[in-house]
């Protein structure tokens, strides 16, 4: 079988490398796609290093990326509110890069200052939007002021959805826990997600290879983001059996994915 696919959208942790190698057959696979004109694009759920961080890594690796060809969850949820709500005022549980990649998309995004005893406290009735994610300096203050925002009728917004955090050697608090504390507090829903498996990081990964969804993939390590978002957006999927999931999830799918492959070099000879 063999399909026309002109743009491909890869998943980074467990599809691309894992830590810091970069997996076997990923650093030809790609280059192939690119030298047969391809276009290709990473994308991460993560919203805490700048997208340049990861095309520098990505780089190092052996596949020489621009920050252009990178989109992270913050990017996503940056991209999409600066074209829909671009004169709020945003509340930000996150670090500072996320702060950054969000006013590089042009937002007012309040001060705070992490892991510091701030002295200025940020008035909830300023806050026109609290937007929750990945936050290593999280505390009490900003959860006070997360919620007293959201009481009064704040939007709330998140990069991210993830429980937790793979790490060498176990796992770390990510920012389902904190989405699901102010769900608690407030009675409240999250109102968007702009990272997997939401359909929000396909269609601004489909906006920037400007290609249709039928003539692109999604190829990822993880069956029930990945690919079943891969799938929601009408695209060609391929899961890498190099991460989390085996041939015999796959089995166990009602919808399996287009391909399943051992590495990324098997790419081009799948497709026209
Ligand atoms: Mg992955």
């Amino acid at each position: 079988m063999s399909v026309r696919c002109d743009g491909f959208v890869f998943d980074l942790d467990g599809t691309v490398y894992l830590g810091e190698s970069a997996l076997p057959g990923s650093v030809e696979g790609i280059a192939e796609l690119r030298r047969r004109g391809k276009r290709v694009l990473f994308v991460s759920n993560k919203p805490l290093e700048p997208r340049t961080k990861y095309a520098a890594k990505l780089t190092r690796l052996g596949i020489p990326t621009a920050a252009e060809d990178v989109i992270t969850s913050g990017y996503v949820l940056g991209h999409y509110l600066a074209q829909h709500q671009p004169a709020l005022r945003y509340y930000v549980i996150g670090e500072e890069n996320l702060r950054t990649e969000l006013r590089g998309h042009g937002l007012t995004i309040l001060d705070e200052l992490d892991g510091q005893d701030a002295q200025e406290v940020i008035d909830p009735q300023g806050i026109d939007a609290v937007v929750v994610a990945f936050d290593r300096t999280l505390d009490y203050r900003k959860l006070n002021t997360a919620y007293q925002a959201l009481m009064r009728g704040a939007w709330f917004y998140a990069t991210n959805g993830d429980k937790t955090c793979p790490m060498p050697g176990g796992a770390i608090p990510d920012a389902g826990g904190t989405i699901a504390a102010l769900e608690a507090m407030t009675g409240r829903r999250l109102q968007l997600l702009a990272g997997k498996p939401s359909t929000l990081t396909m269609e601004v990964a489909l906006d920037r290879l400007g290609l249709a969804a039928a003539r692109c993939m999604m190829v990822g390590d993880r069956l029930e983001t990945d690919i079943l978002m891969g799938q929601n957006a009408g695209m060609l999927t391929a899961v890498a059996l190099t991460g989390v999931s085996t041939l015999a999830d796959v089995a166990a799918m009602a919808t399996p994915p287009t391909f399943a492959i051992e590495r990324l070099s098997e790419l081009s000879a799948l497709v026209e």
